[in-house]
């Protein structure tokens, strides 16, 4: 169980809050211009980070105020509690790399000292023809 530090009442046990999502997803500037695609990805689409994690939570017991805190998602180590609004503070132990950048490649065989292979291989659609059986 977490002991959540809440900016306005102190620490509190995690039975008082409520968690809020992924924290700095900025909703769209023009989102009548985004295809289907593009909304669901918005809407339904979240960091899934190992490591240091901006979260956002509902202190809904106490004073019902929303906060960012900034979570390892490993060791749950609270590292951060700031207001909303407000960027994400920096850290020593940011984990941007892990960030969903896994490698597709087929042969991205990483020994335990090499240094991963940085070829891009970008995940485009190569087919843009309907699959078998599929309605026009
Ligand atoms: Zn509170």
């Amino acid at each position: 169980m977490l002991l959540i530090p809440c900016p306005n009442c102190g620490s509190r046990d995690e039975t008082e809050f409520h968690y809020g999502g992924q924290a700095h997803v900025a909703y769209p500037e023009n989102p009548a211009g985004l295809n289907d695609r593009e909304w669901a990805e918005y809407l339904f689409y979240r960091d899934n980070t190992k490591g240091a994690f901006a979260e956002r939570w509902l202190h809904s017991t106490g004073c019902r105020q929303w906060f960012n805190m900034l979570r390892d998602t490993v060791t749950y180590d609270i590292q951060a509690v700031y207001p909303m609004g407000t960027p994400r503070p920096a850290t020593a132990k940011t984990n941007a790399t892990d960030a969903g950048t896994a490698s597709t490649a087929a042969d991205s065989t990483t020994t335990g000292n090499a240094a991963p292979s940085t070829s891009s291989t970008s995940i485009t659609a190569s087919s843009t023809t309907a699959p078998e059986g599929a309605t026009k």
